[in-house]
């Protein structure tokens, strides 16, 4: 198994198993941007428990929470240099929509993340 960076980022955005690299951590692809992924409880090739003890995610909610906020700077350095003439109020509407927008992928990708960093063992 390739233990590269390069690798473990693209098997991130795939969505593998952290231990085997191989199989999908969730049930189904992408439907829809806002198909609410299901997480499959073991991994079909090395049988990797994916859902670990109990609160194990946890602490998935800190990467979501600085994922979230890395998109909301972006956004707003996107819109503030873009579009001058917006108020403030407008600026944080499009911050916090985007924030929104994108809530399902950082949910699906945080846990993703906090598998790879802090991987489950028995
Ligand atoms: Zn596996």
């Amino acid at each position: 198994m390739k233990t590269s960076l390069t690798h473990k980022v693209l098997q991130i955005l795939k969505g593998k198993c952290p231990q085997c690299g191989e199989g999908d951590i969730y049930e189904t692809k992408y439907k829809t941007f806002l198909h609410i992924p299901k997480m499959k409880d073991r991994c079909e090739v090395c049988h990797y428990d994916f859902n670990g003890e109990p609160g194990y995610f946890l602490g998935a909610m800190y990467v979501s929470y600085g994922m979230a906020v890395l998109e909301g700077i972006i956004a707003f350095l996107i819109a503030s240099s873009f579009i001058k003439e917006f108020s403030g109020l407008a600026l944080a509407s499009i911050v916090v929509g985007v924030i929104v927008v994108f809530s399902i992928p950082n949910f699906k990708f945080s846990r993703i993340i906090w598998m790879y960093i802090f991987p489950y063992k028995l």
